[in-house]
């Protein structure tokens, strides 16, 4: 028999393979198992995605495997077919795709059956004869009888393989946990849902069993998420279990306290601090219908859940969804693709939903529900546009916000400023010739940072210490230029010496537990000012916002990107969202330069929906996603005339007259320089595709990709493809 295999290689390939001479019963190969296999001059971890009985290759040239690794597939079969799905839609190598799916531990040669396994203990006339050390073991291992498990055999000190000989003997016997039944237990009663929240939750029971998709478009502070629980608290209620994903948990530890707040049953928290045994086992937890509601960031999309009803993904819009390297897909994309191969319903909530979504509103894919008020006793909140011409500014904050900020102070409540750049200044710059500290790997200005001093490139990591002389004009003239998180901590502290001022930004919270640290003082309600990034506009509710300002909101508003006004606008509503979440009325302000800016104006005077439909008709005209489909090669090199002969050849072959009926409606631009044309010492260079079809994009770019990966040049550099890319950088 000859084993089709796959491997992470980076290749679009699958490898041949001899199944081992013992192959019968247990150790016989299956689809799905993982191998240990020669792999060149080392040994690595595959999967069997194919076997046959015949092959085109030469039998001497062909090897067998090392080893089986475990006696039943690891993915079961939904995930297994939403790993191949989804590597031809993004046209990932498959081998790459799949061992993605499994946790880091799983994709190294590790026995997978360790550490859920329990151990049974017969009981037997042990006899031992001269073997005193096996008896001393066996001896040891009564004190677990009559059964046991991993951290239980850990504690007395024995390591699995010591057990090895009583396997053998059948003195012990070993079992995986049975998945528990799930039932609903609550905590705490939910709250009475207001007219425009049940209907959601009922056409969700209705729904039940069947794939719906389902976009729950609700203003911030509308009860969302309390919608979430009563659908959670449903699926509990009939035996099945749910899949919540977020973008970032640490972001939010409140929502998870809620969750465990209101549900006495088994949640599991799939989030980045768990260390890669951790999350093994966490993974295997699921797996073995140990937890029934599994909340995670985006790659918790790929955990196995037996008996799942649900699929829920929190602020659906969030970029933190797509990844961004490697295999670039986007995990909004595929739990629907998951929920419709499941047969089940999923719910996509946000306050401003990505356009993505709202088209497929349009289309009639998705159905929509609306919650147009603001829960229970929260108040509402209004925008104030503060035009930043012609006005005195201190810490980049005008005379009238800072009045307005004073007011809200006095008053006892809480203000939170939004500036979405961290370290204290964005360049420095001298004085006398003008230049500004660059990156030496980017084509980027250095941040200065004060604590600790240093200048640090936010685009490769380079940090150096911050010169006193501009090593252009040696002059000493040096001044930071513009505003970062820290400068403007640092201004509000003298503007305001009474009140704390906390600064939240990836700098202040890179020490776990710090971030929660904060939100809990701001959750002791005493007045304060918040200043940070956009971390500060995720989710967060904080009762006593009364005041939530976007400081420069003119820094997105140009963006050359097609998507940058819609980042925009999310990021302003899910600011202003901060404000005016309890009894007190909140107040949204935003500065700006461009005060008749189309898109504030909308924003202000209509709100997101209508901002939306503005800018899906004009991604109508453009042909643009999500109306039309992109797809974007990056190639990068360290020469950097490699990287655009590469993306010219590119060109040059998707204009071959032998593809033409799948390129008659592409638009191609480029190659072109990325926005930043030098990081981290390679150049970049890319070529954007645009497509009225989706088909007809696909069969084209597999096409390209075969040719990419038989071109030689191709192979000496790094080269990628972004479906349905979120950046265009
Ligand atoms: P969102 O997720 O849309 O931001 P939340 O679910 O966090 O909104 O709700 C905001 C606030 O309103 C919370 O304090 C929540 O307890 C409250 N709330 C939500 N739904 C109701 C309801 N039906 N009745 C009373 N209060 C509610
Ligand atoms: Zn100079
Ligand atoms: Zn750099």
């Amino acid at each position: 028999m000859y084993l089709q295999i796959v491997i992470a290689t980076g290749l679009r390939q699958e490898f041949t393979y001899l199944a081992p001479d013992n192959a019968q019963g247990q150790n016989l190969p299956k689809i799905g198992l993982r191998v240990r296999v020669p792999f060149g001059r080392s040994e690595r971890v595959g999967l069997i995605v194919g076997l046959s009985e015949t092959t085109q290759i030469e039998l001497s040239k062909l090897k067998p495997i090392t080893e089986l690794l475990d006696e039943t597939p690891l993915l079961p079969s939904e995930l297994w077919q939403l790993g191949l799905w989804a590597a031809d839609y993004y046209q990932h190598p498959l081998g790459d795709a799949l061992m993605h799916l499994l946790p880091a531990k799983l994709r190294q040669p590790l026995p997978n059956h360790l550490i859920q396994l329990n151990w049974h203990i017969a009981d037997v006339e042990a006899n031992f004869g001269k073997a005193k050390k096996q008896q001393a073991i066996w001896q040891k291992l009564q004190q677990l009888a009559p059964e046991f498990n991993l951290s239980q055999l850990q504690a007395i000190g024995i390591k699995p393989s010591q057990l090895k000989p009583f396997l053998d003997k059948e003195w012990l016997t070993t079992s995986y946990p049975k998945p528990q039944m799930v039932t609903l237990q609550l905590a705490q009663k939910g709250l009475e849902l207001n007219l425009e929240q049940s209907k959601i939750v009922e056409h969700l029971v209705t729904a039940q069993g069947a794939f719906s998709c389902n976009l729950l478009n609700g203003v911030t502070g509308s009860g969302k998420t309390e919608v979430y629980f009563h659908a959670i608290a449903h699926q509990l209620e009939v035996g099945k279990r749910t899949l919540l994903l977020v973008p970032e948990i640490g972001l939010t530890p409140q929502l998870l306290q809620r969750l465990e707040q209101r549900f006495n049953n088994r949640v599991l928290a799939l989030h980045s601090d768990l260390t890669e045994h951790q999350r093994l086992n966490a993974w295997q937890q699921a797996g073995l219908g140990q937890a029934d509601i599994i909340i995670g960031t985006r790659s918790a999309l790929f955990t196995p859940i037996p008996e799942l009803g649900l699929i829920i993904i929190d602020e659906e819009h969030d970029q933190a969804y797509k990844q961004q390297e490697g295999f670039r897909y986007h995990g909004r994309d595929l739990a629907i693709k998951r929920a419709a191969d499941a047969n089940i319903p999923i719910l996509l909530g946000s306050a401003t939903p990505s356009l993505e979504s709202l088209a497929n509103v349009q289309r009639g894919r998705f159905s929509q529900w609306l919650l147009t008020q603001r829960a229970g006793q929260a108040s509402s909140q209004s925008y104030e546009v503060v035009d930043l011409r012609n006005q005195p500014q201190q810490a980049g904050i005008s005379e009238q916000l800072q009045a307005m900020v004073q007011i809200q102070l006095e008053l006892g409540h809480q203000v939170l400023l939004m500036l979405n750049r961290r370290g204290f200044a964005p360049s420095l710059q001298c004085q006398s010739c003008g230049t500004a500290a660059q990156c030496p790997a980017c084509d980027a200005n250095m941040t200065l940072h004060r604590s600790p001093p240093r200048l640090h490139c936010h685009h490769c990591e380079h940090q150096q210490v911050v010169h006193l002389y501009c090593p252009h004009c040696q002059s000493n003239q040096l001044k930071p230029l513009g505003q970062g998180t820290e400068r403007t901590e640092e201004q509000l502290t003298s503007l305001f010496p009474n009140t704390p001022v906390h600064r939240i930004d990836r700098d202040t919270t890179r020490k776990k537990g710090s971030l929660k640290g904060m939100l809990e003082q701001v959750h002791g309600g005493d007045p304060c000012i918040l200043v940070g990034t956009q971390m500060l506009a995720k989710g967060h509710h904080f009762p006593n916002v009364t005041l939530a300002a976007i400081l420069d909101a003119d820094a997105s508003l140009f963006s050359s990107d097609f998507r940058g006004p819609e980042k925009l606008a999310q990021l302003l509503v899910q600011t202003a969202g901060r404000a005016g979440r309890a009894k007190i009325p909140g107040t949204a302000v935003i500065q700006t330069y461009q005060a008749d800016h189309p898109t504030i104006n909308i924003l202000v005077s209509q709100g997101y929906n209508a901002f939306a439909e503005q800018e899906l008709a004009s991604r109508q005209q453009s042909g643009l996603p999500p109306v039309g489909h992109m797809a974007l090669f990056h190639a990068q090199a360290k020469d950097a005339t490699q990287a655009f002969a590469l993306l010219h050849w590119l060109g040059q072959q998707v204009q071959n007259p032998e593809l033409q009926p799948l390129t008659k409606a592409l638009l191609m631009f480029g190659p072109m320089p990325a926005f930043m044309a030098r990081r981290a010492h390679y150049y970049r260079a890319q070529l954007q595709l645009q497509h009225p079809n989706r088909n007809q994009l696909q069969q084209l770019l597999k096409k390209l990709c075969q040719l990419l990966d038989q071109h030689p040049a191709a192979r000496k550099m790094r080269w990628s493809l972004d479906i349905d890319p979120q950046e265009l950088g």
